[in-house]
């Protein structure tokens, strides 16, 4: 199939290409659309058959379920069949915003959305186009990520191209997406909310509004045996290249060790890359340089990460050795896929 690609702007979006995008969604077809965290593939959710297409052009496991994208917290109250005070709080402090919150579900919900499971994850987007987008469609827009399942998550309309052009009918191109990695995702259908996934919206603003929130296991371990977010149990954001953290307790180390391990590959020829920070580019002997951005900038740190990675499959570097940051604030979410980048596989 042809994949029409429209580009619009990111602040004041083209109303017709936003209409012919929601026209195709609910006549069953798959539209990708940007949205503050990733590129979404979406499907009408409320339509099982078109969800299905969304494992086949991505390649993805039927038992990890999708996100449900709404413009209006109607949907809610029929999506989900209760609403316990902490989705309550959620909602009303951090939509709309990139965080997903998962419900006990309701019958509406198709098995291709849900995975098998007895809940539904729904997120309202804050992104201008992915607003007026999903507003048009006038249904939940079953989206995940529109990467092929595996590769690091798309931040830019050219990333899904790569990934799904020929596989799915219609790119909305808005440019680059603001945060870069995907949505908080918090379960509220336990006593104590249970951060599954950790984003933008950060584990420290939803302790603050909800008091006790625990953390699931899959976050930092890459043998949780039945993480609550199926979609955590599989190996994700890996370029083609082996990834590889390397931590100590101070900068100058951690270029002693990555120099040393540079010039081992190079004897063995082995072709590997850093990936670093703005400030700390240049302490390393090696042509393969990607810079995330300023070491203390999380932001822009987020905002580059998946970019780089799929760099270096365009590079064809086979092993990167990756610099960390402290896993708080914002800082969490990064080192979450990067342990996941790398199969958490630290030196
Ligand atoms: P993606 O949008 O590609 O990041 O994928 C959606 C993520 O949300 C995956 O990690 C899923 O496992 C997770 N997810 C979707 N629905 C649920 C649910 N009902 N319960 C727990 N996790 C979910
Ligand atoms: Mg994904």
């Amino acid at each position: 199939m042809d994949t029409l690609i429209k580009k619009v702007d990111a602040e004041n979006p083209d109303e017709s290409v936003l209409k012919e995008a929601a026209e195709i969604i609910r006549a069953g077809g798959l539209v990708a659309f940007p949205t503050e965290t990733v590129y979404g593939l979406g499907a009408n959710g409320l339509d099982g058959e078109a969800c299905k297409r969304i494992y086949e052009a991505k390649g993805r496991p039927s038992d990890n379920p999708l996100i449900l994208h709404i413009s209006d917290r109607k949907w809610v109250g029929r999506l989900a069949r209760e609403i316990p005070p902490a989705g309550e709080i959620i909602m009303e402090k951090f939509w709309p915003g990139p965080v997903t919150i998962v419900f006990k579900k309701t019958d509406i919900v198709p098995d291709s959305v849900s995975g098998g499971l007895d809940t539904v994850a729904v997120r309202f987007p804050v992104n201008t186009v992915a607003m007026r987008f999903l507003a048009l469609c006038d249904v939940p827009v079953a989206a995940p990520s529109a990467n092929s399942s595996g590769k690091p998550s798309p931040t830019r309309a050219s990333h899904v191209e790569f990934d799904l052009s020929g596989k799915i009918d219609m790119i909305i191109d808005g440019g680059a997406c603001e945060f870069g990695l995907e949505s908080t995702i918090v379960d509220v259908t336990e006593d104590i909310p249970v951060l599954l996934r950790p984003g933008a919206v950060t584990f420290e603003m939803l302790t603050e509004v909800l008091g006790e929130v625990r953390v699931d296991e899959a976050v930092f371990s890459g043998n949780a045996e039945k993480p609550k977010a199926p979609g955590m149990k599989y190996k994700h954001y890996s370029p083609l290249a082996e990834v590889i953290l390397v931590d100590g307790k101070d900068s100058e180390e951690i270029s002693r060790k990555i120099n040393a391990l540079l010039e081992k590959d190079n004897e063995e020829g082995i072709k590997s890359g850093v990936l670093t920070f703005d400030e700390r580019a240049g302490n390393y002997q090696c042509e393969n340089i990607l810079r995330m951005g300023s070491e203390n900038d999380f932001k822009e740190i987020g905002a580059n990460l998946f970019k780089m990675l799929r760099k270096f499959d365009y590079m064809n570097v086979d092993r990167v050795y990756c610099e960390t940051v402290p896993a708080e604030g914002e800082g969490f979410a990064i080192m979450n896929r990067l342990f996941k980048a790398a199969g958490f596989r630290t030196v």
